[in-house]
């Protein structure tokens, strides 16, 4: 069976079916599972045979999920969590004692952010930041206490690109684990494990849904790593619902037909954009103006749904673009079908300090669009639109 390829594996692994022999899996919706006898129960518990037992602990359509991602990814083992802040947040803190120092990218989702700064140094776990385009501050941030480094690439909301096989290297040369938050590529786009990471992780409520309806997370990586992972989630509880798994393992089946058309409308959108007076500086990893283009190309296989660009003219310009936009939608979500736009300076990085959002290239008239699967041709005549009447006199 792991003779599969990735697309096979994400259609054809599967929960086993009940004795009605379902050819669609059925959703296991049960807090608990029975046992035979005290002798089972005593093995099940003692871990001496692998069997369900709880859902908080596995399920078989949570682990379904888990399989799916670990096998697309390559990966020894892996598990899945409610949301992706849990996958984030079971891995740092599985992985991280008191004393230990985490080295990250300066450029984080902003509950990374969060749990970086204000609750992990309350256990005594320190970070510092590296900014993404300077590749020699990673070698120089480690510290003998570095435990781990943790990164997302491309980064939200800058898209910049992190060279993976450079810092696999520098983790594997300095002992330390590699974590990479690979919620914006997804297993079809790119395979941090094969570049020397240790540890993959990926909000599921994204891309792997896709169609912006449950909450999930999913992390891969080495069987003991993701060992540690597992003592640490089962007990604390971040266990995903058998019915939220069910719907994000249905949405894998199609996780490489959208990422393919999701990439293919970004780059059309990304060359329209550049292409356009009103918009400066468009960012797309698969745009050759872009700065890590090179290493975009080599990890990998497109460049995704998210574009960025600039407003002349700043915050109050941003503001209106927002206002004046018909079809896309405001909402905080990304990697829907439906195309998002947003504007992190007024709302998902408006609690940072003004110097914070410009270390991170979050400019006041930053745009960013997560790219959905309509006809281009509707987004970009309400782009157009909204441009023309952001910038109007
Ligand atoms: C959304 C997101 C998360 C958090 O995931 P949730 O499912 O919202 O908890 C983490 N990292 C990145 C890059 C994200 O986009």
């Amino acid at each position: 069976m792991n003779e599969w390829k990735r697309q096979t594996h994400a259609i054809r692994t599967q929960a086993e079916a009940s004795s009605h022999k379902e050819h669609s899996v059925p959703m296991f919706l049960t807090s608990s599972f029975v046992f035979d006898d005290s002798e089972e129960m005593r093995a099940a518990f003692a871990g001496d045979i692998q069997r369900n037992i709880y859902s908080r602990f596995t399920n078989p359509n949570v682990a379904e999920l888990s399989e799916k991602i670990r096998l697309m990814e390559g990966a020894e083992a892996g598990h899945a969590t409610a949301t992706g802040m849990a996958a984030v947040f079971a891995t740092l803190g599985a992985l991280c004692s008191a004393g230990d120092h985490i080295l990250a990218c300066r450029s984080l989702f902003g509950s990374t952010h969060s749990i970086l700064t204000k609750i992990l140094p309350r256990w005594g776990i320190t970070h510092t930041y590296v900014d993404a385009s300077d590749p020699e501050g990673w070698r120089q941030g480690i510290q003998d206490s570095t435990r781990l480094i943790f990164l997302e690439t491309p980064t939200n909301p800058a898209v910049d690109i992190i060279d993976l096989e450079a810092l696999g290297q520098l983790a594997a040369e300095r002992d330390v684990t590699l974590v990479v938050d690979n919620c914006f590529a997804t297993p079809v786009l790119q395979r941090p494990l094969e570049l020397g990471a240790h540890i993959s992780l990926h909000s599921a409520t994204k891309y792997i849904d896709g169609q912006g309806r449950v909450m999930g997370g999913v992390v891969v990586g080495s069987a003991d790593l993701i060992q540690e992972i597992y003592d640490f989630a089962r007990p604390t509880g971040p266990a995903l619902s058998p019915f939220n798994a069910w719907v994000l393992s249905k949405s894998v089946e199609t996780l490489e037909l959208r990422m393919e058309k999701h990439s293919q409308n970004a780059m059309e959108l990304a060359m329209w954009l550049e292409a356009h007076p009103h918009a400066d500086s468009v960012r797309y990893p698969f745009l050759p103006s872009h700065p890590q283009h090179e290493i975009a190309k080599r990890q990998m296989s497109a460049g995704g749904g998210i574009v960025t660009f600039r407003l002349e003219g700043g915050l109050e310009h941003g503001k209106r673009f927002m206002d004046s936009v018909e079809m896309c939608s405001l909402t905080a979500n990304l990697g829907d079908t439906r195309t998002i736009v947003s504007h992190p300076s007024s709302t998902t990085h408006a609690k940072l300090t003004e110097e914070e959002r410009l270390a991170v290239g979050i400019t006041p008239g930053l745009i960013r669009i997560s790219v959905g699967l309509e006809d281009m041709s509707d987004v970009t005549r309400d782009i157009e639109q909204a441009l023309g009447r952001a910038v109007a006199p």
